[in-house]
């Protein structure tokens, strides 16, 4: 069985201080990690507050990117090594707004994929199609391109220990979410690429978020779907109350 993963990506928003807020508001009301598991993913600037805040509690923490490198002359980039060194659970790889405004190619989200497994973390891999490729009905294809390309090299096993965050560009912050069917369409689609390129095993056992517009009202519809394992949340992931509705989503 998956255990459900929701995860909160709080993009360019929050200091230590309101991180640490945050957490001791939600920290004793999250889930059991056998249930769901509840991680926030906060800017690196906040990361030490998060862990600090978090110790001891259910909720998980993530990195929003990291450099295929552990250490060198790259001015700016976080280390994968010193996150795993700081006790940061997972790593988000290849969003859309990394893609777009910072020019990653399918190319460099392999490299952090093998860089994140290498250093004993586990990525949260994210594709996602725009309106005009899924208007020209290319969309299943182009997602299945970017999951092939990203997981390119990693064995079976690494990638039963992979999220994947589906995420649509035209429903990220635009409170226009795909329909419940949309998206558990497309991580079918995901699912039966992971099962063509390795085997039924991981297929079964890689965990497939929707990402998108996610908020306490669409997510257990959004949950109910056989396929969709998660939810990749932005801005409803900002208020403590607003996250708690998502991570206990069954109760
Ligand atoms: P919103 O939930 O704000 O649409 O953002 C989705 C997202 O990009 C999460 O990574």
């Amino acid at each position: 069985m998956r255990t459900p993963i929701i995860a909160g990506n709080w993009k360019l928003n929050c200091n230590p201080t309101e991180t640490i807020a945050f957490v001791e508001a939600v920290k004793d009301k999250l889930p059991l990690n056998s249930k769901v598991e509840s991680v926030i993913a906060a800017p690196a600037v906040d990361l030490q507050s998060l862990l600090d805040s978090a110790k001891g509690s259910q909720l998980k923490t993530a990195a929003q990117n990291a450099h295929f490198e552990d250490a060198g002359a790259y001015t700016g980039e976080t280390s994968p090594k010193v996150l795993k060194e700081m006790g940061i659970d997972y790593v988000i790889i290849g969003h859309s707004e990394r893609r777009e405004y910072f020019h990653e190619t399918d190319e460099d989200i392999n490299k952090k994929a093998h860089a994140i497994f290498k250093n004993n973390l586990k990525p949260i891999i994210c594709c996602g199609e725009t309106l005009a490729t899924r208007e020209a009905g290319e969309e299943t294809k182009w997602v299945v391109g970017q999951i092939k390309a990203a997981l390119a090299g990693l064995s079976a096993k690494q990638v039963a220990n992979t999220v994947i965050a589906y995420e649509p560009i035209w429903a990220i912050g635009t409170g226009k979410t795909a329909s419940s069917e949309q998206a558990q369409e497309m991580c079918h689609a995901i699912r039966e690429a992971v099962k063509d390129l390795y085997n039924e095993e991981a297929a079964g056992a890689v965990r497939i978020q929707y990402g998108g517009s996610v908020k306490p009202g669409n997510v257990k519809e959004l949950m109910a779907k056989k396929d969709i394992d998660g939810g990749l949340v932005g801005g409803a992931s900002l208020d403590p109350e607003s996250f708690l509705a998502l991570v206990n989503y069954q109760d």
